[in-house]
């Protein structure tokens, strides 16, 4: 099913690069832009929040989520 479709670890990395490097990603199957949404992890009350993206494609709606590491900067 149509469901369940994600990426390969090989498109799915190729995402992660293009955020990183250019704060947008398009899609690899689709090369539209993949819509972005911050999730925020203040509501379980972790005491300290770890940000986190997920870009979704509009068209195959295939999702990438990764973690935004902010611990780089001392
Ligand atoms: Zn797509």
């Amino acid at each position: 099913m149509a469901e369940s479709a994600s990426f390969t670890p090989a498109e799915e990395r190729a995402v992660r690069e293009a955020y990183a490097a250019q704060g947008s990603a398009d899609c690899p199957r689709c090369a539209v832009r993949m819509r972005e949404r911050s999730i925020g992890g203040g509501s379980f009350g972790l005491g300290y929040a770890r940000k986190r993206e997920w870009l979704l494609c509009p068209q195959c709606h295939r999702s990438v989520l990764f973690d935004l590491k902010r611990g780089t900067r001392n």
